[in-house]
């Protein structure tokens, strides 16, 4: 199968004097998102989506909450590890989509600067990131933040064939030969067909 989609959820509640951060920004804000971690609830749930579509567990399944060692710890790290299970498995993210419920602080005015910076540590475009938020309206969750995300993957092609080519470089010279190599392989691809029109808009009366 060449394309594998994902799912995940979080959520984590308001707690005052601690720092806010959401998709690996920090937001100036009085209370922060209480947690044994940082608190990023936007990362958790990008990172349960990316672990759900290669079918690996989840982020409880990688960084217990009873260990010491993830203590305060940047959501990144979790972030990364999913990273490193895809390429493992041999995909790539194709776009994430995500959707933040809570009620203060307004994420609108930030939405782009939080799109870049997801987009950043995903190692992906901006424009293939979607961050949209909903205030919690008749669900009695004012002091939670809550994050769904949905990612869609993409089969890498040849992956195997690009682990040998990694595994097998050993010299500049050997990169110029893979360099060249690719090139070639691009070259050979046939260029998409000219579109043609249905019909000859001279012949139109
Ligand atoms: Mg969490």
């Amino acid at each position: 199968m060449n394309i594998r989609i994902g799912y995940g959820w979080d959520s984590h509640a308001f707690k005052p004097g601690v720092p806010l951060k959401i998709g690996g920004l920090s937001i100036d804000h009085p209370e922060g998102l209480a947690g044994h971690s940082d608190g990023d609830v936007l990362l958790h749930a990008i990172t349960d989506a990316l672990l759900g579509a290669v079918s690996v567990g989840d982020i409880g399944s990688f960084f217990p909450p009873g260990d010491a060692r993830w203590k305060d710890a940047d959501s990144s790290i979790f972030l990364n590890l999913a990273l490193e299970e895809i390429r493992n498995a041999g995909y790539r993210i194709v776009n994430v989509d995500t959707t933040l419920v809570l009620a203060a602080p307004k994420i609108g005015p930030i939405a782009g600067e939080m799109r870049d910076r997801v987009a950043e540590l995903l190692g992906i475009k901006p424009s293939d990131v979607g961050i949209k938020a909903k205030t919690p309206e008749g669900l009695n969750a004012d002091h939670v933040a809550q994050a769904h995300a949905v990612v869609l993957l993409q089969k890498i092609e040849n992956a195997d064939d690009l682990r040998v080519m990694e595994a097998s470089i050993e010299s500049e010279e050997e990169i110029e030969k893979v360099l060249q190599k690719i090139g070639t392989q691009a070259h050979d691809i046939d260029p998409r067909p000219a579109l043609k029109p249905l019909f000859d808009t001279d012949d139109i009366t």
